[in-house]
């Protein structure tokens, strides 16, 4: 257990409307303008005590703005370690088996391992594929000022300083224990046409939503605008 002096500041959202959605996978939700443009995957809950993101996430699905070109895929990722949530020990959570994201690479993908977790990244995989750009939303374990972590390649940090938003861009080249979701594949290759942006959406996390929940829903609001 990670110890803490700071209270959790919010109740979990209320997902359970978000399970079905139209690829038949749980709780993946998709918007098609109908118009030819970028796929852009939102993803929250990564980490399934981080759920800052999510509430930001469930604001924009209940009034998404018309989009003028492309599609958006929004996905709650690690549900079932989200279900798990306690405010007595919010770190207990953040996975059930292994971290979602230390598993991207085909190696781990395509291998014999079995997890919670790999399941998941398997049953989401296609839809990462599929996707030109990345908004994957986290929050922070300890209190810190928002920032957007736009990983080491040039493109990456294009797009976080073209969303404009005064927050801090953090270049890193991702964890020894295992490729993140944001280094995966096209998004972390380069020349490629895949972005990602991960914004590690503030603070506290959990505890102090007032303060991520508008990172969050400013950045990804600027990333589909
Ligand atoms: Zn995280």
């Amino acid at each position: 257990m990670i110890e803490t002096d700071e209270p959790v500041a919010i109740a979990p959202p209320d997902l359970a409307e978000y399970r079905h959605g139209p690829f038949g996978v749980d709780f993946v939700q998709h918007f098609d303008s109908g118009s030819p443009g970028p796929h852009v995957l939102v993803c929250a809950l990564v980490h399934g005590n981080e759920y800052c993101g999510a509430v930001a996430l469930d604001q924009w699905l209940r009034a998404p703005p018309n989009l003028r070109a492309g599609r958006v895929t929004a996905a709650f990722v690690n549900m079932a370690a989200f279900g798990q949530f306690t405010a007595g020990d919010p770190h207990a959570s953040r996975f059930l088996d292994e971290d979602f994201n230390r598993l991207w690479t085909p190696e781990v993908l395509d291998g014999p391992r079995s997890s919670r977790e790999l399941t998941r990244a398997r049953d989401l995989r296609r839809l990462v594929d599929e996707a030109d750009f990345l908004l994957d939303l986290h929050s922070m374990q300890y209190s810190s000022p928002p920032l957007l972590m736009c990983g080491p390649l040039e493109k990456g940090r294009h797009l976080a300083f073209a969303l404009g938003l005064p927050y801090d861009v953090i270049a890193d080249a991702g964890h020894r224990a295992g490729r993140r979701l944001r280094d995966y594949g096209g998004f972390g290759a380069r020349p490629a046409r895949r972005t990602p942006c991960s914004s590690n959406a503030v603070s506290t996390g959990q505890r102090t939503a007032s303060l991520s929940q508008a990172p969050s829903c400013g950045g990804f609001s600027r990333i589909l605008a």
